[in-house]
């Protein structure tokens, strides 16, 4: 797998240099491939495509694009992972991904080795052009504590050498650990969500605590001017934005020049489509993605519910990858617990999201500390609903004052900004 590695990667190093052209025909035959893929092989496709009576071994290209229909996650919500996996798949060497489940009931694909170890070269190759090398100590902070260790973890020798220089950490942990280890471990890169930079801004600057990083890479959530700046001055470091989601993968990360972010055309296909119709140069659109690289659960035109603008620019780096600009994204904030005590938003996501009949909710810290939560419910009696989530809230938040009420909708939930954990406090 290693030798594999270093081909993709090779690979991948020469083509970002590629014409606008050349990378658009990989696309386009990798595409081809995978929708084709897709219908013969996994029944969820193979319904969705006759529903609408197209037959993808017609579609070629980009121009037989707009005959597929779009995926959304509501389909893979009400799909089996059976029904989404390619009926040809070795499912001995897959593992489980969920996603976070920031905008509803979280979602699980598969992952296999080739997919995990493409993932881990399009990281290697975005960290690369932003001045990462062998030898840098890089440690990321994972949102949760996996119950296994993620597939590219596992590839042979690449685990050693990731052993010796990469460390995680893991967001459930207290942070006041996290700072001893960074003082005494000194990472040179940090990979972390913003929500995580706020915090550790917050407990640094309250412990008086000096950090510093040459890289630190953001990742999970948007990344907006204030945090940038703040993590910059604070911990002396060159930010770099990236942006994907577990369903592809990376989808495009920052260039070194600042002049937006490099789309990762190998292995993704990103379409910006703007009231039915594809976003011009410089439009705002909804990010739509295809996965080139995802064979056991493909992901063929998905969308992601966020938006950004695609732009024709040339970029003065040289990069033949194209460029996509003002990312809106989700955005989540850490909760102060008692006792200062850092609580990670995806912690509190994952709470509240596992609580049967909760729809959707939003938790908002106010500047008093106290915690609000408007929550929908499906199905079940509001009542019990209710009763549950009182009890869940008062397991993570103890004494902290707290207000839940029942609402018909939920302000702004429909929107790419949607904050489900919001804190007046610490924002
Ligand atoms: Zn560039």
């Amino acid at each position: 797998m290693i030798f594999q590695m270093l081909r993709d990667w090779a690979s991948l190093e020469r083509s970002q240099w590629w014409s606008r052209e050349a990378l658009h025909n990989i696309q386009e035959r990798k595409l081809s491939k995978i929708v084709r893929h897709g219908y013969q092989n996994v029944p969820f496709y193979r319904r969705l495509y006759d529903s609408v009576h197209v037959n993808p071994t017609d579609v070629i290209g980009y121009g037989g694009l707009g005959r597929l229909p779009f995926v959304t996650r509501q389909h893979l919500r009400d799909t089996s992972l059976q029904d989404m996996t390619a009926a040809n798949a070795d499912l001995t060497k897959c593992s489980p991904d969920t996603t976070s489940g920031s905008t509803g009931t979280p979602v699980t694909l598969l992952e296999d080795p080739s997919f995990a170890a493409k993932q881990e070269m399009a990281h290697l190759r975005a960290y690369w052009a932003n001045g990462v090398r062998p030898g840098h100590k890089i440690c990321t902070v994972w949102a949760m504590r996996a119950s296994q260790s993620p597939l590219a973890g596992k590839l042979g020798l690449y685990s050693v050498i990731e052993g010796k220089f990469h460390r995680r950490v893991w967001g459930t942990d207290d942070i006041h650990d996290h700072m001893k280890f960074y003082s005494v471990w000194k990472p040179d890169v940090l990979i972390a969500s913003p929500s995580y930079y706020r915090a550790l801004l917050w407990f640094s600057e309250q412990n008086r605590a000096k950090l510093s990083f040459k890289v630190a890479v953001s990742s999970g959530e948007l990344l907006d001017d204030t945090t940038r700046k703040r993590i910059c001055d604070a911990f002396q470091s060159e930010v770099i934005d990236t942006y994907g989601l577990m369903e592809v993968g990376i989808v495009s990360w920052e260039c070194p020049q600042h002049r937006g972010y490099h789309v990762n055309a190998e292995s993704v296909l990103v379409e910006f489509i703007k009231d039915g119709a594809p976003a011009a140069s410089g439009e705002a659109g909804k990010v739509y993605v295809t996965s080139l690289d995802r064979r056991i659960t493909p992901i063929i035109r998905y969308f992601t519910g966020d938006v950004a603008t695609p732009t024709d620019d040339e970029c003065p780096c040289g990069r033949g990858l194209s460029l996509m600009k003002n990312v809106q994204g989700r955005i989540v904030d850490f909760i102060l617990g008692e006792e200062d005590r850092y609580m990670s938003p995806w912690v509190v996501i994952r709470a509240l999201r596992s609580i049967q009949g909760v729809e959707n909710f939003k938790l908002t810290q106010k500047s008093d500390s106290s915690i609000d939560v408007q929550f929908r419910t499906r199905g079940l009696e509001a009542e019990s609903v209710l009763n549950v989530l009182h009890q869940r809230c008062t397991e993570l938040f103890g004494d902290m004052s707290l207000d839940i009420k029942l609402v018909d909708q939920i302000e702004g939930e429909r929107g790419p900004k949607f904050r489900p954990v919001a804190s007046d406090l610490t924002h």
